[in-house]
């Protein structure tokens, strides 16, 4: 029998990570980091991991779906770790990067668990990174009962959904994953059903879409925004994630200049963001993507922002700040360069992506423009006088898209629900059960081995 384990903690956007078991075979889909847990309390089940694990698979570079390899790595250094060319690219500068702010928290904050890993452990584990293509099956060995195929996911460069082979049966893992275009990533490429079990993403389950309000429709809403800004002199704060987003919307505010949408200005980009979007050129003809041959630094030239200016910054008419982190947690540039735009009525604070209701990020979008937001530290309360709005600009598929495609598309007859809230995995619980009568769907609780696919009758 082939099992699946949920090594997150909890039925949430957590620390993703499960475990594909068939005889001697044993391999993990994702290991990821809790985004809003911290120390081991991040981490997913470690200590369900077999001794003799044969493989790591990665679908794409967000921190909730690598940030717990080297961890995994140094316990199994023999464990083999696949994914694409892109990934690895992004995740390698990322995991570095992670080392850096858990250093920094030590010092900061008095943590004296960080960093949970060290560069050397990154480094080792890279040294086990092993590149797979779309589309080519690839084992773990030769002489494991698992096979594994890459379908492009659409949600970032480089990601992945994964097929599972095995007894004569297919199983899909989503990752994350996107059905409609963005502004650079196409659509997913779907591989044909029917398949016998989808472990699926559930993201958006509890956000129904809006007739009329799609990607275009927030993409126009964005735009207009920053051209009003730009008219009544202001500058433009976007706080984003340094991987996907940032070059999303660099890839939309070039556009939208050459269409002369919105004038021409500065954009400035973090460190970390400009060295992720000088991966996504270097991969351009290697993941696929919409304006292949379309180059972000050359051609859209972001300006890199130093913090150190911060200090004695003066914001400028016209120009656009897309810096991280996009949940503006505190000590990043997003959140120290925050306070220079809330005092500035002609200003505007722009965010385009997800942002937790209890990160400052969600609280100042709960604030907004005329309220008042605590932004820690010497700050206090401060008042809001910015203008701030949020654009659905997402990266991953809508419910209303997922449900068609598990329906019409993957023709699942078990499907297991991760990666999501409870309300969103409920939803999804019933709207499949309705649309499907026969279908299994399945909640897979932690740390328990269940049956991946469906029992033969
Ligand atoms: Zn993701
Ligand atoms: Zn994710």
């Amino acid at each position: 029998m082939v099992t699946f384990t949920n090594l997150t903690r909890a039925p949430e956007i957590g620390a993703n990570s499960y475990l594909i078991q068939k005889g001697e075979s044993s391999v993990m889909l994702d290991a990821g980091m809790h985004p809003r847990r911290d120390g081991w309390d991040a981490t997913p089940l470690l200590d369900q991991i077999p001794q003799d694990l044969d493989a790591i698979i990665l679908s794409h570079a967000h921190h909730d779906h690598i940030g717990a390899l080297p961890l995994v790595s140094q316990a199994h250094p023999h464990a083999k770790v696949f994914m694409t060319s892109a990934t690895a690219a992004l995740a390698e500068p990322l995991l570095h990067n992670s080392v850096n702010v858990m250093t920094r928290q030590r010092r900061e904050l008095g943590r004296m668990d960080y960093p949970l890993y060290t560069h050397r452990t990154v480094d080792d584990s890279a040294v086990t990174w092993e590149l797979a293509p779309l589309n080519r099956p690839f084992r773990a060995d030769s002489s494991s009962e698992l096979e594994f195929v890459f379908h492009d996911a659409g949600h970032v460069l480089g990601s992945v959904l994964t097929e599972i082979r095995a007894e004569e049966r297919r199983a899909l893992y989503t990752g994350d994953l996107n059905l409609q275009r963005q502004s650079l990533m196409l659509p997913c490429q779907t591989p044909t059903g029917p398949f016998d079990t989808l472990i699926m993403e559930t993201t958006r389950g509890a956000q129904p879409a809006i007739p009329g309000q799609d990607r275009a429709y927030f993409e126009e809403e964005l735009l207009t925004a920053i051209r009003t800004t730009f008219e009544r002199g202001g500058a433009v704060l976007m706080p984003v994630f340094a991987m996907g987003k940032t070059q999303e919307v660099i890839t939309l505010l070039h556009h939208a200049r050459l269409a002369g949408k919105i004038p021409s200005a500065p954009v400035y980009i973090g460190g970390l963001g400009r060295a992720m979007t000088e991966v996504y050129d270097r991969q351009r003809t290697l993941a696929p993507r919409q304006h292949a041959n379309f180059r972000l630094i050359p051609e859209a030239q972001p300006e890199t922002f130093d913090p150190r200016r911060l200090p004695s910054l003066r914001l400028r008419a016209g120009h656009i700040y897309l810096l991280s982190a996009g949940m503006m947690t505190p000590k990043t540039t997003s959140h120290t360069i925050a306070r220079l735009f809330f005092p500035r009525e002609h200003d505007s604070i722009l965010f385009v992506g997800y942002t937790e209701p209890s990160s400052p990020a969600g609280l100042l979008r709960k604030a907004g423009q005329g309220g008042t937001v605590d932004w820690g530290e010497q700050g206090g309360s401060l008042p809001v006088r910015c203008e701030v709005r949020h654009f659905d600009l997402t990266a991953h598929a809508t419910r209303e898209d997922l449900l068609r495609w598990v329906t019409e598309d993957i023709k699942p007859s078990r499907v297991l629900l991760v990666h999501g809230d409870p309300d969103a995995q409920s939803w999804f619980a019933s709207a499949l059960a309705a649309s499907r009568p026969g279908m299994e769907i399945v909640q897979p609780p932690p740390g328990l081995p269940i049956p991946l696919f469906r029992k033969l009758s």
